[in-house]
């Protein structure tokens, strides 16, 4: 079943204590979409500039994910993230953001866009998130990410967007910070009670957290020794989870648990290299294979 993504699409500059690469393929959106591609068909809905590279276009289209949703802002420049990874590898800094097309972008989705049954609102403002989700009225499961910025100055939005959500995925201190609690068990109740009807808490190199009204679970990162960048490591979380609940076309308990599954293990594979170069070199089959290993580990 046809998955739509709605965020950002960027040039990203990432620096690491060993290395750093400047002006490579980055964005929620981009993360996401490749990340699910490896499950169900995506459609891509975001904006860049005339310094976007067309080879990066090419590289999404050709493993089959709808771009025709990806606009080019005339005189416009791409979206640029700078971030620095402290030692641990989990931690970092945003030492620069330039919204450029993304300040003026409202998404506008047509009617093959507005069909889609899965949709995932990408990092990006809740009143633009709002504004996506009036129009997708085909979508049966809605599922959004946000970040500590829009916590901060709009949460009121981001209230109003959890009424109206199915799922909501964030990092462990974006929940504390919503919840106003340190405890991430007392924290992830909270964001549940703020009206979503389940909570995906993310862990970094310690996992992730699922809250629904019956259940709580934790469940381990996949151990991987070669973190070279942990970017996109949580956007290709949440493509391989909504990429297994769009193929298999349920978000039932279990169907949901597999999905968060497909999720820590698309993600292990994310951080092994900077941008897609990891994702672009593995198939359905290594994904498929990391799981039965991490479906081995957990069994005791
Ligand atoms: P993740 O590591 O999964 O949190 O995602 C990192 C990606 O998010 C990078 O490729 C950035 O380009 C993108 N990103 C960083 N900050 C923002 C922001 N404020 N809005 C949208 N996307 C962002």
């Amino acid at each position: 079943m046809p998955l739509l993504v709605v965020g950002s699409v960027a040039l990203d500059c990432v620096e690491t204590t060993t290395d750093q690469r400047d002006d490579i393929l980055g964005g929620s959106a981009v993360y996401f979409s490749y990340a699910a591609r490896f499950f169900s068909p995506v459609r891509m809905i975001g904006a860049v500039g005339e310094d976007w590279p067309r080879e990066h276009t090419r590289l999404l289209e050709d493993r089959g994910i709808d771009t025709s949703g990806l606009q080019t802002i005339p005189g416009g420049k791409t979206f640029r993230w700078r971030g620095r990874y402290l030692p641990n590898m989990n931690d970092r800094e945003t030492l620069e953001v330039h919204l450029n097309v993304l300040e003026q972008f409202r998404p506008q989705l047509n009617n093959t866009h507005r069909d889609c049954r899965f949709l995932f609102l990408g990092n990006a403002s809740p009143v633009v998130q709002l504004d996506v989700l009036n129009q997708a009225k085909g979508a049966v499961l809605t599922v959004a990410d946000t970040m500590d910025l829009w916590i901060n100055i709009q949460r009121d939005e981001l209230g109003q967007l959890l009424q109206r959500i199915d799922g909501l995925v964030l990092n462990d201190s974006e929940a504390k910070l919503l919840a106003d609690d340190e405890n991430l068990v007392r924290a992830g109740q909270a964001v549940l009670k703020m009206g979503p009807k389940f909570v995906v808490v993310k862990k970094g190199e310690h996992g992730a957290m699922f809250f629904s009204e019956h259940e709580m679970y934790v469940l381990p990162a996949y151990p991987t020794a070669r973190v070279v960048d942990p970017t996109g490591a949580g956007d290709s979380f949440a493509g391989g989870m909504m990429g297994h609940l769009a193929a298999l076309g349920r978000f039932d308990p279990q169907a949901l648990k597999e999905a968060l599954a497909y999720g820590v293990v698309t993600a292990s594979y994310t951080v092994e290299d900077f941008s897609l170069d990891r994702l672009t070199a593995i198939d359905r089959a290594d994904l498929d294979r990391r799981l039965a290993e991490y479906r081995q580990m957990l069994m005791f």
